[in-house]
């Protein structure tokens, strides 16, 4: 599993016990690969040839089964809506956002039996906060008397919603994101120029700015915006039907680097986010006034504050892009 090799998620795994604890919780905030390492530790509890924590073979008869989706002792539990969102299903009724009750219960028929192919049975639930609290509540029955080889491996981004005493019955891997210069060093050759721009949307969790560097369609919408607003003599309606597809958050961040950028251009500083548009950045920033730039900065955040609220978006991004510091 070559797609394992983070350095960050090696540091998690050198502290696994050798003899796998029956239960597991893998926590730590998002876009670090957590599943993908819960995955891989499901894959090789079940794994049937030369196998060791987190790295199956890949080749044995049980590895295809998994590989498959079709191992018979293995359960992934996960709110309906992950499950959809990954078929890419639509559906009129909203998916579940929770694990139900009724899902934990059902664990019953695998645990109940001994394992189909004698390596044990494994249950992944991912996230963990996600369990309905009767849902949480019938895990910790089966905690509290785990069958027989049989491995209970929880995900969680926030730990700290878990009832306290389901975590208190698992073996605690937290997987810490890498140092900024570690995950900078690591983006950076994977994803080359998008890379700082990426990390800072993707709160500098590696795998997310990796996610956000790979997102096509909004580096085509950022090039257009940025386009516009540097080079453009665009209006601020313009501006506005450019900025309007991409997601407010997002576009908040965009917009307050290029403060950022501006304002580091005026100091001759290094422009750190939008490199591709450098020359652009350091004319304007000889032209306008930094208190304008962070005037405008605060407009941004405002917007940002604001972005969710049903109001008009089209014209709360005009009045935005009316008060740009654009010399
Ligand atoms: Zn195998």
């Amino acid at each position: 599993m070559s797609d394992l090799n983070f350095p960050w998620l090696a540091k998690a795994l050198s502290r696994l016990p050798a003899g796998l604890p029956a239960a597991l919780l893998v926590s730590g905030p998002r876009g670090l690969g957590k599943e993908r390492l819960a995955l891989a530790l499901s894959q090789s509890i079940l794994c049937e040839g030369p196998s060791q924590p987190a790295r199956p073979c890949g080749t044995c008869p049980a590895c295809h089964l998994f590989a498959a989706g079709n191992h018979p002792d293995f359960r992934h539990l996960r709110p309906e809506a992950d499950e959809k969102a990954e078929e890419g299903a639509s559906s009129r009724k909203a998916p579940s956002l929770v694990i139900k009750v009724g899902a934990v219960r059902e664990l019953d028929s695998l645990l109940s039996i001994s394992a189909h192919r004698g390596k044990g049975r494994v249950v992944l639930i991912s996230p963990a906060e996600s369990l309905h609290p009767s849902a949480a509540n019938a895990l910790l029955k089966m905690l509290e008397e785990p069958p027989a080889n049989a491995h209970f491996i929880l995900v969680s981004h926030e730990p700290e919603r878990l009832l306290p005493t389901i975590r208190s019955r698992c073996f605690k891997l937290p997987v810490g994101a890498p140092d900024a210069s570690a995950a900078r060093h690591w983006v950076q050759a994977q994803a080359g120029e998008r890379a700082e721009l990426a990390l800072a949307m993707g709160g500098y969790a590696p795998l997310r700015a990796l996610e956000m560097a790979a997102d096509e369609a909004f580096w085509r919408q950022r090039r257009t915006l940025m386009e516009a607003f540097w080079r453009g003599p665009a209006a601020a309606v313009d501006l506005a039907e450019q900025a309007e597809p991409i997601q407010p958050e997002l576009l908040a961040d965009l917009l307050s680097m290029c403060c950022h950028d501006l304002l580091s251009a005026r100091h001759g500083a290094q422009i750190r986010y939008h490199r591709d548009f450098e020359r652009d950045i350091r004319n304007r920033s000889a032209k306008v006034d930094p208190r304008h730039v962070a005037q405008w900065h605060k407009a941004v955040l405002e917007f940002a504050r604001a972005a969710n609220h049903p109001l008009n978006r089209r014209l709360a991004l005009e009045a935005l892009f009316e008060l740009a510091p654009r010399g």
